[in-house]
């Protein structure tokens, strides 16, 4: 009985952690609901075009979970272990621009002098609970008390494997003093209620200037889910961050979650007028039929960078936790093939190893 009660929980951990369904009938109101905005809800938000995501049944959820246990996912042949991260460079605060891919969706964007941190995860699992859900196969390449002083960290929406509680206590508490949390709306609050308060929520399209960075948030097609009724009841969403390099502007966008929608990242482009860098999301893309609605697949993700029109982007949100169907390292290989077949360019879009600094000042490259 035991046993079965484990079994139960570690399902519904798995269900609430990223990739899961949904149970909908939530009753709360939200408090910053504006009619005029397509996207908002009187109790929650939605996507720019509701029915690109719908809700998946419980049903559904444990059809997944059925014909998962009769796959075998093959482990990975490539080797994802962490390299050795470059924690002189990437603490010495000069002036440079830079990504270090400590894992999953957590990446460090050094521009100028401004350290920012995106989806910080750093625990053992993806997951409400630390004894059951998604656990890593690779440990986080830098530690939190290894990181430089951060100046913002931006979280892309509630999942559980893009915002997770020990590691945003633990950079609340950082030595310096706390950075900026960077949120879409609503999230501030559940920040708040574990003690977080240097924080900025914004809606689509608003922006906020960190110390010399600009961030924006920006519409993705996505979902948002913590408790098993606040569904939809915090915004999601993407980032881009401005700022200067050695007297050159800099663009990034970072994408979080998302399933594919030509408009949104089209628009996105247009009005920054492309990228420097793109952090956008190649894993956790299988069965489709499950997942295609909120995760991109790598030949989507290539149409992202290409919509973008970002100069380069970096796959990130893979080989860290095997939250779905595919192997670990499928991301990667799928990656080159769509680059190949869409015409990219053979460094246009690439992948980096667990702790891997890119310097993307040409004369930085040692
Ligand atoms: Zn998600
Ligand atoms: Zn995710």
């Amino acid at each position: 009985m035991r046993r079965r009660a484990r079994r139960l929980l570690a399902a519904v951990a798995l269900a609430t952690a990223c990739a899961g369904a949904l149970v909908t009938g939530c009753s709360t109101v939200n408090p910053y609901y504006d009619p005029t905005k397509p996207h908002h809800r009187p109790e929650g938000f939605q996507n720019i075009d509701p029915a690109a995501w719908m809700p998946r049944s419980f049903g559904e959820f444990f059809r997944w979970q059925r014909e998962r246990r009769a796959l075998e996912i093959p482990a990975p042949n490539m080797d994802l272990a962490a390299i050795v991260p470059d924690l002189g460079f990437i603490r010495g605060r000069t002036n440079h621009f830079s990504v270090t891919w400590i894992g999953h969706a957590t990446a460090l964007v050094q521009i100028g002098h401004t350290n920012v941190l995106t989806d910080p995860h750093f625990s053992e699992r993806a997951s409400p609970v630390q004894w059951a859900g998604p656990k890593r196969w690779q440990p986080p390449a830098v530690h939190v008390n290894e990181l430089p002083h951060i100046d913002v960290v931006l979280i892309s929406h509630n999942h559980y494997d893009h915002l997770d509680e020990n590691s945003v206590r633990a950079l609340n508490a950082q030595p310096g003093g706390p950075p900026l949390f960077v949120v879409p709306l609503g999230l501030e609050r559940w920040l708040e209620s574990v003690g977080i308060s240097h924080t900025r929520a914004l809606d689509w399209w608003d922006s906020v200037q960190v110390k010399d960075v600009t961030v924006h948030l920006t519409p993705v097609q996505h979902w948002s889910r913590r408790t098993l009724a606040d569904t939809n009841t915090t915004l999601w969403g993407g980032f881009v961050v401005e700022g200067e390099s050695r007297g050159r502007t800099r663009r990034v966008f970072f994408s979080g979650d998302t399933g594919y929608s030509k408009d949104h990242f089209n628009e996105i482009g247009k009005r920054f007028g492309g990228f420097d860098l793109a952090l956008i999301p190649i894993g956790a893309y299988e069965p489709r039929w499950f997942m295609s609605a909120q995760h991109v697949n790598p030949e989507e993700a290539v149409k992202i960078h290409r919509d973008l029109r970002a100069r380069l982007s970096v796959g990130i949100h893979w080989g860290t936790f095997e939250l779905t169907d595919e192997p670990l390292d499928e991301p990667v290989a799928d990656l080159a093939a769509a680059s190949n077949r869409l015409g990219l360019g053979e460094r246009e879009f690439i992948t980096l190893r667990h702790g891997e600094t890119l310097r993307l000042d040409p004369f930085d490259n040692p």
